[in-house]
């Protein structure tokens, strides 16, 4: 620093006077500028040739190439510059002289000269290489990159104010554009893809050799490869205005009208390589100029106008936009009826003089705002996205016109093509373009049998361009937003080409799913062949002409039919676009797996392709909706096999399997199946008829029990049957108390109808007291195991056990029957245990059931081992696992105590609803806890259809005795567990829908809302009924999962009074998502897997009149903030009215506190002690009052 500050000091002192002892690389390169001309004319610092005018001779050359000068304004005007003026550079280390410079910044480059006429700077660093600009001390600023920070000094401060302000936003623009760069050090833009030649070069005038780059247009010149790779350099030359000649043997002149550069190769070949590469680089430079300089010259040309990338040199002519190279390669997989792609450089006969003037009055500004007018800024494409990102949005900006600006006859053809008859004979572009890409047929009669059309009639009115444009659309397809054709052109560009033959036999095609068995007489043996992509069929393997043909990319989907489903030994049908069936069959199952094979493979999405590594039933593609997105539909490739199903999803490369059995629901919801797995829901729907039905059948089937074993039943997440979980639970509610609970055998007839119920859909059957008697409910279960085809110990190993019961070392027999059950299937090993860990529950009430482990093993033991009871062995096997439950299972002491606590709870709350003697049908008995969930708290209460948040919770304070002071706010709290989440009931709602919806991990507490207080204060005292800000979110896993939300993403959030939007940031102008306010649920509290970021997050559930469902979190940096989203939320949601004016009526009487649970903190939502705190300090209004409680 001291060096700085005498420098600062020393300001002022001559150049001789320089101490030159250390070099800094900087100042080598500076050295190299300020060395005594060596040679007149070839010298940097011969300021005489500086100057166009000065050198007559090098003017000339140039003439001779472009035409005039004109050019080279051109070029230049290429990169406005941003900001120029007068600063004073750091001194060299080892010297204290500053130096001034003349800086220049554009969008590229901040570059420094000796003065403000020189063309070629002294250093040039590339504005996407800074990484940030600081302030040090009076007037000074440094300019960072990763590697060399350059310090300069203004004139004041605020021009140095100023300047860190430009060059701070530039770098910012840069790297928002760029996130996605692989590298920030290369020269950027053009250069960068195209380094023809680069090397090390002999310069006249520098001591040791350059590194010299010739890419594009350009020939840049760095100290060496070092800063190449940095991408600061010395300057660069624009080669419009260079030429290059031979001088001797390994010496060229590159000539400039500024200068002359004299360059020294190592060998002659060398030389003639470094020659033709600044030859080739002018080449280009000129071919860009005559077209592409004629373009430029308006503003918005300059920039390409699909991505923004500057000086774009290619165009597509119909759709008169200019674009850069890489959006032109994107254009091209369109197909020329949507866009024509051309070069600006290379394209030359086609650029005439009207498509020049048609480039300049449309091009990108007009062509934009009808293209562009409605571009979601998600959505928008950047100088680096990627080529899939690129493609995805020029398909919905031209090929769907997603974001065009609609015209207001679209849709009225007649009016439409009037409008294009008026509108050629004007000189209205703009109008033209509209009414095309709108649907107005180019080539629609005009009326006129004269000039029938509208290029006639343009033509007539000598509108010249008007021709020109519609000449170039006369084929263009107009635009349309139909969801899935979008892939199709790819298909055929990208298909792999399978080729196939052979002899199948073929029924005629169908219109209907096939139910009923075809008969071999039904079918007719033909010659087929799959080859480019088109399956044909033929009378005989000698006829040339087919009698039909499936082409590979109409097919949606195809089937492998289990064997002899039909007249032949094997089957597959394969449905096409339109909605027609074809069956084919053969008696030669391993051919038959060859034709299924080949044909999936050609018409499968090769990014899809690992489905065919499944011994699929069923493959193909079918529109999907997921995430939080369900107003678009999109396509998924599918796969079924067995009872999974596979899935590819647009956007997603990795495949997602949806366990079938293991749904949680499913069904049909208009014209969609939906499927709900543990929180992620899935909605296929039938954009086809055809093939929608026949997955619709197949999904059913495969979701359902297909046998009499285990592991074919429904099942649950832990992998029991639904079936036996079903059981099992009501029991558990309803008869661990039962007399002869098992012994007692139910009525035949109930049993057996519940049992074919449950088995037919287990999920759908929702046993209920009342109607279900507990005694044919555990007859169903014992039935179900007795009958059950492998039994549940599988045959197998069934025998293993019986031998096991009679070890007699206590110690060998527990290792036995441990590693017996590990050798068990997966789903017997967890039915088992669910059993046992059951019947352990039901002997822990035998002194008031009579079911002690002994009866209960002589009850499971035949029914378990399916024999017929004089096997004593079978009884001791289910005895010694109840008896030795937790040693056998592994049974923690926490999960044991937790089970027990349950077992009392539901006793107790069993007895409690018994001896009221007041139950009704209808009225439901709920436990409710007093501010904590443990046993102590916890009250047994009877919910009425009609009881609201705020009875029930007076009920609970009222039977604990506990009086409410002023400014307490109880109320009545759903919290689940699972999320780690709780959602204060308003008082207004009623009761009993929460308690129906609550999932087995959520209960209700009564408890005060700390916050309340606190909320209703701000409520009053804000001026706007909205509320925005920036919050942190995050989506839950998207449909099954995919999707790449992974942490938390700052967004901007308004809410009004109806609707929840969400910005991708402040300046956004359209929201990204919008939720009405009504459909979310918000809950207080995010699970901690997720690692919020803060500890005042949402969880935010949310659903729509389709029931369709999706969940996400929203954090907040502070509490404060928390608390005033949360009571905006309570506020929207009911209507201002957030608590209850006058509570105090609706509560009769108050007798004393009861002082045992006056003190009781808030249940702890999170794990640990600390989280805990921050959770409930969260919503306390002193968290300091909290820890004493706590
Ligand atoms: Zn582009």
């Amino acid at each position: 620093m001291s060096d700085k500050d005498d420098a600062e000091t020393m300001r002022g002192r001559l150049r001789s006077e320089r101490v030159n002892s250390l070099f800094s690389e900087d100042e080598l390169i500076e050295d190299y500028y300020d060395q005594p001309a060596a040679n007149d004319s070839s010298c940097w610092n011969d300021y005489g040739l500086s100057t166009l005018q000065s050198s007559g001779t090098v003017s000339r050359s140039i003439s001779m190439h472009s035409g005039s000068t004109e050019g080279l304004d051109a070029s230049a005007q290429l990169l406005p510059i941003i900001k120029a003026g007068w600063l004073d550079k750091n001194p060299p280390q080892g010297s204290y002289i500053y130096q001034k410079r003349w800086v220049k910044l554009d969008a590229d480059y901040l570059r420094y000269f000796d003065s403000e006429k020189d063309t070629y700077s002294k250093r040039f660093i590339p504005v996407t290489s800074i990484v940030r600009v600081a302030s040090i001390g009076d007037q000074k600023f440094e300019v960072i990159t990763n590697n060399r920070t350059f310090a300069f000094r203004a004139e004041s401060d605020a021009d140095r104010n100023e300047w860190m302000r430009t060059l701070q936003q530039m770098v910012d623009e840069r790297k928002f554009k760029g996130l996605n760069r692989i590298s920030l050090f290369q020269p950027p833009t053009s250069a960068l893809d195209s380094v023809d030649k680069c090397g090390l070069l002999e310069l006249r005038g520098f001591k040791n050799k350059l590194y010299v780059v010739v890419a594009g247009d350009k020939v840049f010149l760095y100290k060496n490869a070092e800063d190449y790779r940095q991408g600061i350099g010395i300057t660069y030359i624009e080669m419009n205005v260079g030429n290059v000649k031979d001088v001797d043997r390994r010496g060229f002149d590159l000539t400039t009208p500024y200068r002359i550069f004299s360059f020294s190769a190592d060998s002659d070949q060398e030389k003639d390589e470094w020659v033709e590469a600044m030859q080739q680089s002018i080449t280009e430079a000129l071919s860009n100029s005559e077209v592409a300089e004629r373009i430029w010259l308006v503003e918005a040309n300059r920039f390409c106008a699909d991505c923004g990338s500057p000086k774009p040199d290619w165009a597509s002519i119909n759709l008169c936009v200019v674009i850069c190279k890489r959006c032109a390669g994107e254009h091209r997989g369109l197909g020329p009826s949507i866009t024509k792609v051309r070069s600006l450089k290379m394209d030359r006969k086609v650029w005439t003089e009207e498509l020049i003037e048609l480039f300049c009055q449309v091009g990108n500004c007009v062509a934009n705002q009808f293209w562009a007018a409605n571009v979601p800024p998600s959505e928008a494409i950047h100088v680096a996205s990627g080529s899939q990102e690129r493609r995805r949005f020029l398909i919905a900006k031209y090929k769907e016109g997603k974001y065009r600006r609609y015209h207001p006859l679209f849709g009225n053809q007649e009016e439409l093509n009037k409008a294009l008859c008026a509108t050629v004979t004007t000189s209205d572009l703009a109008e033209t373009q509209s009414l095309v890409f709108c649907g107005a047929e180019v080539s629609c009669f005009s009326g006129d049998p004269d000039f029938p059309n509208p290029i006639a009639l343009a033509e007539q009115a000598g509108q010249k361009l008007q021709m020109e444009f519609l000449l170039h659309n006369k084929n263009s397809e107009i635009p349309q937003v139909e969801a899935g054709s979008s892939e199709e052109k790819h298909y055929s560009v990208i298909l792999p080409s399978v080729t196939h033959n052979g002899f199948l036999h073929k029924t005629p095609s169908m219109a209907k799913l096939v139910h009923e068995r075809k008969s071999r007489e039904e079918f007719s043996r033909r010659w087929c062949t799959l080859n480019d992509s088109i399956f044909s069929y033929y009378e005989n393997d000698r006829n040339a002409v087919p009698n039909g043909e499936i082409k590979m990319e109409e097919i949606v989907c195809l089937v492998n039919n289990p064997p002899d489903t039909h007249g032949f030994e094997s089957t597959f049908e394969v449905y096409i676009e339109s909605e027609r069936l074809y069956l084919f069959g053969l008696d030669n199952p391993e051919a038959i797996r060859k034709w299924v094979k080949s044909i999936a493979k050609s018409f499968i999405h090769p990014r899809a392709d690992e489905l065919l590594s499944y011994d699929f039933e069923r493959i193909g593609r079918l529109q999907y909706k997921g995430g939080l997105n369900l107003e678009r539909a999109k396509e998924g490739w599918f796969a079924l096999a067995q009872s999974v199903l596979y899935a590819f999803f647009e956007d997603s490369d990795k495949e997602e399997a949806v366990h079938l059995k293991k749904l949680q629901e499913l069904s049909i919801q208009g014209d969609s199946l939906v499927l709900v797995e543990r929180r992620r829901t899935l909605y296929i729907q039938g954009e086809r008829k055809l093939d929608f039905l026949g997955w619709v059948a197949a999904i059913q089937k495969a979701a359902g029990s297909s046998g009499d074993t285990l592991s074919e039943q429904q099942l649950t997440e832990s992998d029991i049957p639904v079936i036996v979980d079903r059981c099992i639970d009501y029991i558990t509610q309803c008869g661990l108390t039962s007399e002869g609970i098992y012994r007692k055998s139910g009525q035949n007839s109930k049993t057996t109808s519940l049992l074919e119920m449950l088995r037919k859909d287990a999920r759908r059957v929702r046993l209920k007291e009342g109607e279900h008697h507990v005694d044919d409910v555990s007859n169903t279960l014992k039935r179900f195991f007795r009958d059950l085809g492998d039994g549940l110990f599988t045959k197998e190993f069934c025998q293993d056990w019986l031998k096991a019961a009679a070890v007699e070392n206590e110690e060998e027999k527990v290792s036995q029957y441990r590693h017996l059950l590990s050798s068990l299937p997966v789903v017997n090993r967890a039915t088992v245990k669910a059993l046992i860990n059951h019947l352990y529950r039901v002997q822990y009430f035998s002194e008031m059931n009579q079911m002690n482990t002994h009866n209960l093993a002589i009850v499971f033991g035949p029914t378990l081992f399916q024999t017929d009871g004089k096997d004593y062995k079978a009884g001791r096997v289910v005895e010694d696992l109840i008896s030795r439950y937790v040693v056998i299972f592994s049974v923690d002491e926490q999960e044991m105590r937790k089970q027990q606590d349950e077992i009392q709870a539901i006793i107790k709350m069993r007895i409690a609803g018994s001896s009221s003697g007041t139950q009704q049908a209808g009225d439901f008995i709920c436990t409710v806890y007093l501010e904590e969930k443990k046993t102590e708290a916890e009250q047994h209460i009877k919910i009425p259809a009609t009881m609201t948040a705020e009875e029930l919770t007076f009920e609970i304070l009222d039977r604990r005795k506990i009086e409410t002071k002023e400014k307490e706010y109880w109320s009545c709290f759903e919290v689940n567990e699972r999320e780690e989440a709780e959602r204060p009931l308003h008082y207004s709602e009623k009761v009993l829908p929460i308690l129906h919806g609550l999932g087995t991990d959520s209960y209700l507490v009564v408890k005060k809302q700390l916050s309340m207080e606190n909320m209703l204060i701000y409520l009053a005292s804000r001026v706007s009924d909205s509320k925005h800000g920036m919050m942190k979110f995050r989506e839950e896993r998207n449909v099954l999962g995919l999707g790449l939300s992974t942490g938390f993403h700052d967004r901007y959030f308004i809410l009004n009074n109806s609707c929840l939007r969400l910005y991708k940031e402040v300046r956004s102008h359209r929201p990204e998502k919008e939720w009405p306010v009504k459909n979310l649920k918000v809950y207080l509290g995010i699970k901690k897997k997720l690692r919020p970021p803060s500890c005042w997050g949402f969880t935010v559930f949310y659903e729509n009149e389709k029931h369709e469902k999706q969940q996400w979190y929203l954090c907040c940096d502070t509490q404060m903030e928390l608390r005033e989203w949360f009571a905006s939320f309570l506020y929207v949601q009911n209507g201002g009215n957030v608590w209850p004016s006058e509570s105090s009526k609706v509560r009769a009487s108050r007798t004393q506190q009861d002082s045992r649970l006056g003190n009781i903190s808030l249940i702890p939502l999170r794990g640990n002690e600390n989280e805990m705190r921050n959770s409930v300090a969260a919503f306390a209004a002193d968290p300091l009052t909290l820890l004493r409680n706590v």
